[in-house]
């Protein structure tokens, strides 16, 4: 069974699907395994590497899609390489499902099977799988790093001889798997943190890492099945501005994250609260491709109203391809793994990591609110 991989053609995008110790393990274990030329480039990983692990290096890149018989990725194929693939093949990779259903569609007329990584389960069983976790955690941790550079403050307390210093107020709003790594880093940078999300359930969590968790209480249910955020009332969006306002107002730094699977991210900070916070503040905002949490964000820009920088970057994760890549290949051949059995596919659909992660199988599309989007 050939497995490629495939180097990613995105503008901006340095993340490799598998990094060279991956690729070690899984030819010991009887995988072949072909990498096309100058895949790891972005991430530091030289052919050499690869050819020293046992992969072999590629360089006609429509033979490499042509001939796998399982394509591994990072972001989106384009269409002309989904015309590349063979049919009967299978793709493993971010896929964007429901953001982007017609490229689910290309693969299911190509007869490909394809498993969109956004869509493992966020259950015990599938943890190292969960690649949404560990690129959030990535992004988190970066978007931490961008706001202490940006902001004209320290962030830890200083007390030296010219005079003490006061550490940087950080407001973390959506306190997710990105949320929790910012305030874990914001807090290791000596900031003092408070951290606010509508899931009731993650005050524990946010404590536990020595930060304030400004609670709103809502009268309505915001978890949703599988236990992510639901999109909440205009009446409950209103009770949350007026709690988050005063919050917004005194922070140096505000990280925002949060996020509604299939939806445009929440409007957390208007306008109005950019133009109460005081000059110098700095806010980053990671749901930017999303259409953002700030009023103010422009996805790739930093832009400033009113001494306010506002920051809207776009795929942090591949800013620390190194790092980045060496945990997605945690995650995607965990999955592969748990797909190939002795040399073969093995597609049993009763498995739930199996029936939510495939999304096209013989020229069908499986996920029901993929159809959806497409109507
Ligand atoms: P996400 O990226 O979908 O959203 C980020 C955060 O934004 C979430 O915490 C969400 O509650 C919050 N949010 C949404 N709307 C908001 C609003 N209007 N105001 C404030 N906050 C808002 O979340 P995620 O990091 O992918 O995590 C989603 C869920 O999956 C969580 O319940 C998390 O605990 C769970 N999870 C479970 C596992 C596991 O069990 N293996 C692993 C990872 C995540």
């Amino acid at each position: 069974m050939k497995i490629a991989i495939a180097k990613e053609i995105e503008v901006g995008e340095r993340r490799v699907a598998l990094n060279p110790d991956t690729v070690a393990r899984l030819v010991k274990q009887g995988l072949e395994i072909c990498v096309e030329s100058g895949a790891g480039e972005g991430s530091f990983f030289s052919n050499e590497t690869y050819e020293t692990a046992g992969a072999k290096i590629i360089s006609d890149v429509s033979a490499l899609w042509g001939e796998a018989d399982i394509l591994l990725k990072v972001g989106l194929p384009k269409e002309h390489e989904i015309h590349q693939l063979r049919e009967g093949s299978v793709l493993i990779s971010f896929l964007n499902p429901l953001g982007q259903p017609e490229v689910i569609e290309q693969l299911a007329n190509r007869k490909v099977t394809a498993f969109s990584m956004e869509l493992i389960p966020r259950t015990s069983r599938a943890q190292s799988m969960d690649a949404l976790s560990s690129q959030a955690g990535v992004a988190g941790y970066k978007a931490v790093l961008i706001a202490a550079a940006a902001s004209p403050k320290f962030f830890p307390m200083l007390t030296t001889a010219a005079g003490t210093i006061k550490p940087a107020k950080v407001f973390v709003m959506g306190a997710g798997v990105a949320g929790l790594q910012a305030i874990a880093t914001a807090r290791r940078l000596g900031a003092v943190v408070e951290a606010f999300d509508i899931r009731p359930a993650v005050k524990e969590e946010v404590q536990s890492l020595g930060a304030k968790f400004v609670e709103v209480t809502l009268e309505e249910e915001t978890v949703a099945a599988g236990g992510y955020a639901k999109e909440i009332s205009e009446a409950s969006k209103q009770r949350t501005q007026e709690v988050v306002t005063e919050h917004v107002k005194n922070a140096d730094v505000v990280i925002t994250t949060a996020q509604v699977p299939g939806k445009k991210a929440p409007l957390l900070v208007t306008e109005e609260m950019v133009q109460q916070m005081h000059p110098g503040s700095v806010i980053v905002d990671l749901a930017a491709e999303q259409g953002g949490n700030c009023a103010c964000t422009e996805p790739g820009k930093d832009v400033v109203r009113n001494g306010v920088t506002i920051i809207g970057p776009i795929n942090l994760p591949s800013s620390m391809p190194v790092h980045a890549s060496q945990m997605y290949a945690k995650n995607i051949s965990t999955l592969l793994q748990y797909l190939v059995k002795d040399g073969e596919l093995q597609l049993n659909f009763d498995d739930d990591i199996i029936n939510s992660t495939c999304v096209t199988h013989a020229g069908e599309i499986l996920n029901p609110r993929v159809k959806e989007a497409l109507v």
